[in-house]
C-alpha cells in the first residue's frame, strides 16, 4: 500500500519524504517490492523528476546498498573520469594510463555497453587474456603499483544501482536526468575517489542529447559531488558524430593504441587531452590547465602514456603485445567500403543509429548478458562539416558474413546525410561547468 501511495504521489508530481524514499528504494533492494512497482515509479521519475530532498536520498540509498571504498591510505589525490556514454567513445583506454603516468592515481571502475553506447569493459576485454573482474583487494594492490586500474562493476559498488540500471534498460527510464545522475555519483562516491571530472556528452548519440539538458546533468552530478566532499568538473562534448572514427570493441582498442602512441584521431586526442588536463589540475599535479596540458601531450608524444598501459595490461593478465602490433587484435573476416552516393557536405551522422548498426553486427548486447563480438565494428572517417566527392569513401563495416556486412552498409548509407550545403555542427568541447556556474570552454594556454 505504501508503495502504491508512493507511486501514485509521485505520478502526480508531489514530493515524497525521505523516509518514504528511503522504504521504497530499501525494500526493492531487499527483494520485497517487485520490478512491476519499481518500474512504474521509474516512469513516474522519468516524467515527473526528482526534489533535491529525494535524489540526496536514493543516492544515499544507492551508495549505502553496498561497499564503500576507502582509498585515502594511499598516496595521492584520486581522480576517476566518467562518461555519461557514447559512441567511439574509447577516452578512457588512452586517458587512464596518461593521467597515471603523470603521478595522478586513477581507481577507474568501468561499464560495459549499455544500448546503443559502447563499454570500457568490452574494450578491454577485446585484449587478449585482459581481466576486468578483479577483486576489491586486487584493485586496491594494483592502484597502489601502476597508479591506475580499470576494472568492471563489482556487486560490492552500489549493487542497487545494477538492479534498477538492468530495469530502467528495458523500461525506456534510462534517459531521466535524476536517474542518471544518482546512478553515476553513487558509484563514483562508493568507489572511494577524491575528485571527478564528467565527461557529459550532448548531441544525437548521447542519452541526453539537448545542451541544456546535458547541463544540468552536469550541474545536479556536480552538487551531488558536492554533498559528499567531491570536487566535480563537467566537460560537454559533442556526441553528434562518433568519437574519433572506430565503434566496435577491437577497432577501439586499436585507435586507442595509435592514440598512445602518440598519433590517432585528432577530435579523440582533442577530448582526451582537455579531461587529462582537469584531472591533472584536481590531482594537484599542474598549477593549471594550460600547464597540465602540456605535460599531458608531452606523455602522449614521448611514450610515458603507453608504457604505463602495458604495465596495466601486463598486471590485469592481457597481451601487451598489443601496443607493439595491434594486429593481434580479433579481426572480422569481412569487410565493406561505403562510398558516398553524392557530393556535398556531411550534415548529419544519426549517432544513436551508428551506435545500433555497430550493435547489430554484433559489437554490442541486444539483451542483458548475452556474449559480443569483439571483432565487428564500423570505421567513419567522414565528420559533420567534411566536402565529400561522389564515389568518397565515407566507412568501412568490419563483419562475420558478407550478409551482415550489406545490411550494416545499407543501414549506414542512410545514417550519413549528405547535402549541397554545410549544416551547423556541435563545437567538440562546448562548455566547461564547474560548481562556479557554466562557461563556454576555450582551450587552455
Ligand atoms: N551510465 C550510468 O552508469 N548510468 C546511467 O544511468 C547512464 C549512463
Amino acid at each position: 500500500m505504501i508503495a502504491y501511495q508512493s507511486i501514485q504521489r509521485k505520478r502526480d508530481g508531489g514530493v515524497l519524504t525521505p523516509e518514504e524514499v528511503t522504504e521504497l528504494f530499501t525494500s526493492y533492494a531487499e527483494g520485497r517490492l517487485p520490478d512491476y512497482q519499481m518500474s512504474a515509479f521509474l516512469m513516474a521519475v522519468y516524467f515527473q523528476g526528482l526534489a533535491p530532498t529525494e535524489l540526496a536520498t536514493l543516492v544515499d540509498v544507492m551508495v549505502r546498498s553496498g561497499e564503500v571504498l576507502d582509498l585515502s591510505d594511499l598516496p595521492g589525490i584520486k581522480v576517476d573520469k566518467h562518461s555519461t556514454g557514447g559512441v567511439g567513445d574509447k577516452v578512457s583506454l588512452v586517458l587512464a594510463p596518461l593521467v597515471a603516468a603523470l603521478g595522478v592515481p586513477v581507481p577507474m571502475m568501468c561499464g560495459r555497453g549499455l544500448g546503443h553506447t559502447g563499454g570500457t569493459v568490452d574494450k578491454l576485454e577485446a585484449i587478449p587474456g585482459f581481466r576486468t573482474d578483479l577483486s576489491l583487494t586486487e584493485f586496491r594492490s594494483l592502484l597502489e603499483r601502476n597508479g591506475a586500474v580499470l576494472m568492471s562493476q563489482t556487486e560490492e559498488i552500489a549493487p542497487l544501482d545494477r538492479r534498477l540500471y538492468a530495469l530502467r534498460d528495458v523500461t525506456a527510464t534510462v534517459e531521466s536526468i535524476p536517474l542518471i545522475a544518482s546512478s553515476i555519483m553513487s558509484k563514483k562516491v562508493a568507489e572511494g575517489v577524491d575528485a571527478l571530472v564528467l565527461d557529459i556528452k550532448v548531441g544525437g548519440g548521447a542519452f541526453i542529447p539537448e545542451l541544456d539538458r546535458g547541463l544540468e546533468l552536469a550541474r545536479t552530478m556536480i552538487g551531488i559531488g558536492e554533498a559528499y566532499g567531491r570536487e566535480v568538473v563537467a566537460l560537454v562534448t559533442a556526441m553528434d558524430r562518433p568519437l574519433g572514427y572506430a565503434v566496435g570493441n577491437a577497432l577501439e582498442v586499436e585507435e586507442a593504441v595509435f592514440t598512445l602512441q602518440g598519433e590517432g584521431p585528432a577530435d579523440l586526442r582533442e577530448v582526451t587531452l582537455a579531461l587529462a588536463a582537469e584531472m591533472l589540475v584536481l590531482g594537484g599535479v599542474a598549477r593549471d590547465r594550460a600547464e597540465a596540458r602540456v605535460a599531458a601531450a608531452a606523455a602522449l608524444g614521448d611514450g610515458r602514456a603507453l608504457e604505463k598501459m602495458r604495465a596495466i595490461i601486463e598486471a590485469q593478465g592481457g597481451n601487451p603485445a598489443v601496443l607493439d602490433d595491434p594486429a593481434i587484435l580479433p579481426h572480422a573476416p569481412v569487410w565493406h567500403v561505403v562510398e558516398a552516393g553524392r557530393s556535398g557536405y556531411i550534415t548529419r551522422i544519426d549517432t544513436r543509429r551508428v551506435g545500433e548498426i555497430a550493435v547489430e553486427l554484433g559489437a554490442g548486447r541486444a539483451v542483458l548478458g548475452a556474449a559480443i563480438d569483439h571483432a565487428v565494428g564500423l570505421q567513419i572517417t567522414v565528420k559533420p562539416g567534411d566536402e565529400v566527392v561522389a564515389g568518397d569513401a565515407l566507412a568501412t563495416v568490419y563483419a562475420r558474413t558478407k550478409g551482415a556486412a550489406l545490411r550494416a552498409a545499407a543501414a549506414l548509407s542512410d545514417a550519413i546525410a549528405i547535402e549541397a550545403e554545410p549544416g551547423p555542427v556541435f563545437p567538440l568541447i562546448g562548455r566547461r561547468v564547474t560548481s562556479a556556474g557554466v562557461e563556454v570552454y576555450h582551450h587552455p594556454g
